[in-house]
């Protein structure tokens, strides 16, 4: 069994995942890299996170599936013996941005249960590995479990042409204030990483719409997001900078977020 933190974060293979998965692996950590479909990016994925001084396996899974998520739990477990940390990061575009009038409920069957139904029933599994591995005093150097969901900007902002998106992701919101709540007395804190617009495979198709509008100063800090930044701020998380915080929101969004005048 390893003596390092053991953490599992969905859709590691590209883009943001990565990107947290490669800061973690700067922590020493274990990874479990979780992909849908592209095993190539997975292993690259893998190779990062060595070449970084941590280690791990890649395993794939459908966070969708029932069956694949708790196929994710036992190779997790196979592999290391505990789970420390769990990123739920896995998520997609809708297949087509339709217009909230007129948009099919397939696309949004689809993206629910990608982006909102996976997430949270993965958290409920892994929550209870997590709760037994703490009744039974499993503590290690990275201190007691914890669990971080990335979000989106998208949780509280309007965009009627993927009303899906919108719906799974302000979901997440919530999935957090509640499993923050019921995990406190375990001293399981539970946190929301909501990210702006980050270059990664999902935002290449609108590159041009974003870079006019970063241009056009639409928020503070004018640049593309990278994966390094969510990657960064999750491993802020996972070193325990946050021992007081529960149910936090930690905006990484160049300020998106913030109102002006
Ligand atoms: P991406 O580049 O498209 O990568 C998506 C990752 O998720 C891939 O590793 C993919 O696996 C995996 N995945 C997709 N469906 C899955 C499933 N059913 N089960 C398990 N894994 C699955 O996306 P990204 O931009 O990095 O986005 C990552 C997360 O951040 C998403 O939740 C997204 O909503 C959120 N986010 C992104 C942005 C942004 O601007 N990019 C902004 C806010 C929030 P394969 O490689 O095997 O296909």
């Amino acid at each position: 069994m390893s003596n390092r933190p053991v953490s599992l974060v969905t859709g590691a293979g590209r883009g943001i995942g990565r990107g947290i998965a490669v800061e973690l692996a700067k922590l020493g950590h274990a990874l479990i890299i979780n992909y849908a479909g592209n095993a190539d990016a997975a292993e690259e994925c893998l190779r990062q996170v060595r070449a970084e001084g941590g280690d791990g396996i890649t395993v794939r899974a459908d966070v969708s599936s029932t069956a694949d998520r708790e196929h994710l739990l036992q190779a997790t477990l196979a592999a290391f013996g505990r789970i420390d940390l769990l990123v739920n990061n896995a998520g997609v575009a809708p297949d087509v941005r339709a217009d909230l009038l007129e948009a099919g409920e397939d696309s949004f069957d689809r993206l629910v249960n990608i982006n909102l139904k996976g997430p949270y029933f993965l958290t409920q599994r892994i929550a209870r590995q997590m709760i037994s591995q703490v009744q039974r005093g499993d503590r290690n150097d990275f201190g007691l479990p914890r669990i971080v969901t990335i979000s989106s900007v998208s949780a509280y902002t309007a965009s009627v042409n993927r009303g899906d998106y919108c719906v799974a992701k302000a979901g997440l919101a919530m999935m957090t204030k509640l499993f923050a709540t019921r995990l406190a007395e375990f001293g399981i804190n539970v946190y929301e990483v909501r990210p702006g617009v980050i270059a990664t495979d999902m935002t290449e198709g609108v590159k041009e719409k974003y870079d006019r509008l970063i241009e056009q100063g639409a928020w503070p800090i004018r640049r593309w997001g990278v994966p390094s930044d969510i990657g960064r701020a999750v491993a802020s998380i996972a070193r325990g900078d946050f021992p007081y915080s529960t149910g936090e929101v930690i905006n990484v969004d160049g300020g998106f977020h913030l109102r002006t005048l």
